[in-house]
């Protein structure tokens, strides 16, 4: 599928301006303004882009709008803290930091305990996705630990890994109150963070848990059985890493394991699913059992 990103700014443009704006960065230049360009100057998809994400969004619409103007991308990547550095924990920390007791949407005063940022390994090749902390997330203050879960991590053992070899983040960091559906205010509020934490752990493969997860990260409002099975090319938005040679990632998408604790007969196509990404990472599958 076609990134909206990737028609304003090509891959090389892309890497070129990450590697200028480090530089700059390591000179201790982090302020840039932005020129005004005439109308007719703009490239044209990107002006066709930008009316199309100032329209109301439908239910067709995903989630969370993507940013729609590569100069407040570019303003937007010299203000993050993380850019000055190339190593994945600290950028991570210097995320969280910037993150600090997020006031910024409704969240933080309905009865969340904690934020949730993410776990695991800063330098991951593989990196899962769900929707929004539970009850038991809320109180550990770590994504996936209450019975989807579990479910989780035997399905990460499952592929021959630990949790302690991915990243597993949620689409926000605040449990909604009765675990309801996050809203889109919430998720545009709170992506930017788990945009950044991408960009900053450069994983070769992203998983999406579940309908909610896939359809924001994809801007892509279809069902399951249309988003499974298939590869995605995955670049975060609003942000560029700044590893001029990670160009994004591939993103695939399963069921979420709460869905799956009600309905165990999809494990077989999630496994599916996970041997597809197996695959793309040179993980050793598993022999056939015998019937
Ligand atoms: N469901 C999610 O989507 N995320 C969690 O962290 C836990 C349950």
């Amino acid at each position: 599928m076609i990134d909206p990103m990737s028609r304003i700014l090509d891959p090389q443009t892309r890497c070129a301006l990450a590697e200028r704006l480090r530089y700059y960065n390591e000179l201790g230049i982090y302020d840039f303004y932005r020129r005004e360009i005439p109308q007719t100057e703009q490239n044209p998809e990107a002006a066709q882009y930008e009316q199309e994400a100032s329209e109301p969004m439908t239910p067709k619409r995903a989630q969370i709008a993507p940013a729609s103007n590569h100069h407040n991308q570019v303003a937007t990547l010299a203000q993050n803290p993380e850019f000055t550095t190339s190593d994945p924990a600290r950028a991570l920390q210097l995320i969280r930091e910037d993150l600090g007791d997020c006031t910024r949407c409704v969240l933080h005063k309905q009865g969340r305990k904690q934020i949730v940022f993410g776990v695991g390994n800063p330098d991951a090749e593989l990196m899962f996705i769900g929707e929004a902390p539970g009850a038991d997330e809320d109180q550990q203050g770590e994504p996936f630990v209450g019975r989807a879960g579990q479910l989780l991590t035997n399905m990460i053992k499952a592929m021959g890994l630990s949790r302690e070899q991915v990243y597993i983040a949620n689409i926000i960091k605040c449990r909604p109150p009765n675990n309801r559906t996050p809203e889109r205010d919430e998720c545009e509020t709170c992506s930017p963070f788990l945009m950044r934490q991408v960009a900053a752990i450069k994983p070769k493969v992203i998983v999406a848990l579940g309908a909610v997860a896939a359809r924001t990260l994809l801007a892509l409002n279809e069902s399951m059985s249309n988003l499974r099975g298939r590869w995605y090319e995955f670049r975060p938005t609003g942000v560029i890493s700044n590893d001029p040679g990670w160009t994004g990632a591939k993103l695939a998408v399963t069921y979420h394991p709460a869905f799956l604790l009600r309905d165990p007969r999809q494990k077989k196509e999630t496994w599916k699913d996970l041997q597809m990404v197996m695959k793309e990472l040179g993980l050793p599958l598993p022999t056939k059992a015998a019937e």
